[in-house]
C-alpha cells in the first residue's frame, strides 16, 4: 500500500485542540490497536460532483492521516452501476486533488473487490448465515415491520444450504430478472434495528457498471460492500456521517462472521448543513438536468467545482472546514461563514483594481485635453510585495453613478455640486457643472475641476475630504462582462420544504444577474482564470474559467466586500 505523501506546503498545519476523533485515534494508539497504524479513507460514490460537505469529509479523512503519519485512501463506492459514471470519477479526482490532498499511487474501487466480496457472500451462505430470498419487493415493508414491533420471516429464511448455493449461483449466472431475488444475510427479524432485519447483501442489477461492464449481473449493497472494502484496505477508523449510526452494528455483524483479519471502527460525525442550500447528490442532479443552473460546476452551486468556479480557494475552504470542526451535533451552518473565509483569503492574495460598474461622465474642466498621467498603485496594501501596478489618470473619467447625488441628504459624504471627494491614488475634484439629459431629468456628466496639489502621495497639500471613491480613465478602460450571484434559495431551509412543496419551489428567480456596462481599469484586460481581483470598494472577482477569452475577461462575482445579508459583520 501505498503511503500518504503530504504533498503540498499549502496545507494547513494541524489544528491545537483535538475533536473527538482525534482524541480516540490518540487513545486506540496509546493502547496498541490497529499495530499503531492510522488508516482512513474517504469514499465516495461516483455518481454526482463533491459538495462543500464533502469537503468536511475530505478535510477531516486526510488532515487526520497527515498529522498521524497515515494513510488516507481514496476509494470510489461504486456498487450501483445505474447512477454512477466514469465523468464523475475524473471530476471526483480533481477536485480533490485541487483542495490540496493527494492519495499516493493508488486509487481504490469497491468494483475491484467484487469478486472477494462474491466469495464472502458465498460463505456466509455455507455458514448458515445468508440466503436466497424470493419475497417480491412490494412485500419487502410488510416483512421488514417497523422498530417497535418484529418483523415476520420470510418463507425463504429456512432453505437448505445446498439451494441457497444453487439461487446465488443462478442469480449470478443471470437466470433471474432483475428485482425477483435478493441475497439477505440472516440475522434477527425481531431486532429493535431494522437494519439488523435479515438486511440484502446482493441484488440483481442488469445496468452496465462504468468499471466491469456485463460482467456481474448482482451486486453487493452499500451496507455490505463498505464494510468489507474497508477491512480489505485495512482501514483502521472509518469515519462517516450521523445517518450511519444505526448501521454500525451491521457493519460490526460483517465483519465479525466473516472474522476479517483487519477489524476496522466506524465512528460518526456530523454532517455539514449549510444555509439557503441543498446538498443532496439527487437535488443537486435535479438542478443540473432540469436546467436550473448551468452546469454542475455553475459557480452558484456549493459543489467544489462551482465553489472554485465562483473563485473560492482551496486555502478558504480548509480553512472553513477547521472552524466549523467535527462534532455528534446535527446543526446548520450558515453560509455567511464560508463567505468570511473566502473574503480573508482573498484578502491577503487579491491583486486590487478598479472598475465602475454603472459610469457616470466626469469632465475634469483644468486638465488639458490630451494629457495622461500615470499614476501609481498598489497591487495589494497587504501584501506589498507584490508592488505597483499603474493608472492611466485623464481629463474624462467615470465614477459610479451612486457616488453622486444631486440633492445629497445631511450624511452623504461622496460627490455632489459644490462639494470635494478625493479619487483613489490620484487627485481631489470639485463638482461645479450637472449635465442632466432634458427629457428624462437624469444626470449624464459632470463638470469638475482638479486641485494638482494634491494628489495622492506626491502632493504638496492634503486637504481633509470626507470621502474616496474608485474611478476609470474613460478613454483607457475597457468594458468587460460581470457576472453578479445571489444566492440560489431564498429560505435559509430548502432542505426542508413545507408540506406540499418542493426545494424548486425555494429557488432565487435571481441568483443571475449579467452586467455589461461596467467599465475596467486597463490592466484587467489580460487577466486569467485563476487569478484573484478585488475590485475596490465593490467586491472580489475571478475570471470565469469557461466563458473568458483572451484579451476578454468574463468576471465572476466570488464575494462582496461586506456581507449584505447578515448586517453588523466585518
Ligand atoms: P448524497 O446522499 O447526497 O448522495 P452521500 O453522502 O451519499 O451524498 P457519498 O458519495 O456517499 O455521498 O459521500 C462520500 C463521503 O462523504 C461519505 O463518507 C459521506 O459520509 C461524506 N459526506 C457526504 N455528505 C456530507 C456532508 N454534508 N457533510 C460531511 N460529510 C459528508
Ligand atoms: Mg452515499
Amino acid at each position: 500500500m501505498s503511503e500518504y505523501k503530504p504533498s503540498n506546503e499549502g496545507v494547513d498545519q494541524p489544528t491545537v485542540s483535538k475533536n473527538f476523533i482525534r482524541q480516540r485515534i490518540d487513545q486506540d494508539l496509546a493502547q496498541g490497536l490497529h499495530g499503531g497504524r492510522v488508516i482512513t479513507r474517504f469514499p465516495p460514490e461516483p455518481n454526482g460532483y463533491l459538495h462543500i460537505g464533502h469537503a468536511k469529509s475530505i478535510c477531516l479523512n486526510f488532515g487526520i492521516a497527515r498529522d498521524y503519519a497515515g494513510e488516507c485512501h481514496l476509494r470510489f463506492d461504486d456498487t450501483n452501476p445505474a447512477a454512477e459514471d466514469q465523468e464523475y470519477v475524473e471530476s471526483i479526482q480533481d477536485d480533490v486533488r485541487w483542495l490540496g490532498f493527494d492519495w499516493g499511487e493508488t486509487t481504490y474501487f469497491a468494483s475491484d473487490y467484487f469478486d472477494q466480496i462474491h466469495d464472502m457472500a458465498v460463505t456466509l451462505i455455507r455458514q448458515g448465515d445468508a440466503y436466497v430470498c424470493e419475497v417480491p419487493q412490494e412485500n419487502w415493508a410488510e416483512y421488514r415491520g417497523v422498530p417497535s414491533r418484529p418483523g415476520k420471516e420470510s418463507p425463504f429464511r429456512h432453505r437448505s444450504i445446498e439451494e441457497n448455493l444453487r439461487e446465488f449461483e443462478k442469480m449470478k449466472a443471470g437466470e433471474y430478472p432483475e428485482g425477483s431475488r435478493v441475497l439477505r444475510a440472516r440475522i434477527d427479524m425481531c431486532s429493535p434495528n431494522i437494519h439488523l432485519r435479515d438486511p440484502a447483501i446482493y441484488r440483481i442489477k442488469t445496468a452496465s457498471h462504468h468499471r466491469t461492464g456485463d460482467h456481474w449481473k448482482i451486486y453487493p449493497m452499500y451496507d455490505f460492500t463498505h464494510c468489507l472494502s474497508d477491512a480489505i484496505e485495512e482501514i483502521t477508523h472509518s469515519l462517516c456521517t450521523l445517518e450511519f449510526e444505526v448501521h454500525r452494528p451491521l457493519y460490526d455483524w460483517v465483519l465479525e462472521k466473516l472474522q476479517t483479519p483487519a477489524r476496522p471502527q466506524q465512528i460518526e460525525f456530523a454532517r455539514l448543513s449549510l444555509s439557503y442550500t441543498v446538498m443532496s447528490k439527487r437535488r443537486l442532479l435535479k438542478l443540473v438536468e432540469e436546467g436550473f443552473v448551468e452546469s454542475w460546476d455553475d459557480p452558484r452551486m456549493p459543489t467544489i467545482s462551482g465553489l472554485r468556479r465562483r473563485g473560492y480557494t482551496p486555502e478558504s475552504i480548509r480553512h472553513f472546514c477547521d472552524t466549523i470542526g467535527i462534532t455528534k451535533f446535527k446543526g446548520i451552518t450558515d453560509i455567511s461563514l464560508l463567505e468570511h473565509s473566502l473574503r480573508q483569503d482573498l484578502n491577503q492574495r487579491a491583486v486590487r483594481s478598479m472598475v465602475v460598474m454603472h459610469p457616470l461622465r466626469v469632465v475634469i474642466t483644468n486638465y488639458p485635453a490630451g494629457e495622461v498621467e500615470e499614476l501609481p498603485a498598489a497591487r495589494n496594501p497587504e501584501d506589498p510585495g507584490l508592488g505597483e501596478r499603474l493608472v492611466p489618470f485623464s481629463r474624462e473619467i467615470l465614477i459610479e453613478q451612486d457616488d453622486f447625488m444631486l440633492n445629497p441628504p445631511k450624511k452623504f459624504f461622496r460627490l455632489s455640486p459644490g462639494e470635494e471627494v478625493r479619487l483613489k491614488y490620484a487627485y481631489i475634484i470639485k463638482c461645479h457643472d450637472v449635465i442632466t439629459d432634458p427629457a428624462s431629468g437624469e444626470v449624464i456628466e459632470l463638470r469638475c475641476t482638479y486641485d494638482p496639489d494634491t494628489r495622492s502621495g506626491t502632493g504638496t497639500v492634503n486637504r481633509k475630504v470626507k470621502a474616496t471613491i474608485h474611478w476609470v480613465s474613460a478613454g483607457h478602460g475597457f468594458q468587460p462582462t460581470i457576472r453578479i450571484f445571489d444566492r440560489l434559495f431564498l429560505v435559509e431551509k430548502p432542505d426542508e420544504p413545507e408540506e406540499g412543496k418542493s426545494f424548486l419551489d425555494y429557488l432565487n428567480p435571481d441568483s443571475l444577474h449579467t452586467i455589461t456596462s461596467a467599465v475596467a481599469e486597463r490592466g484587467l484586460k489580460e487577466a486569467l482564470p485563476g487569478q484573484y481581483f478585488q475590485f475596490e470598494r465593490i467586491g472580489y472577482f475571478v475570471p470565469d474559467l469557461r466563458l473568458s477569452r483572451p484579451g476578454e475577461p468574463v468576471f465572476n462575482r466570488s464575494v462582496a466586500l461586506k456581507d449584505s445579508w447578515t448586517k453588523n459583520r466585518d
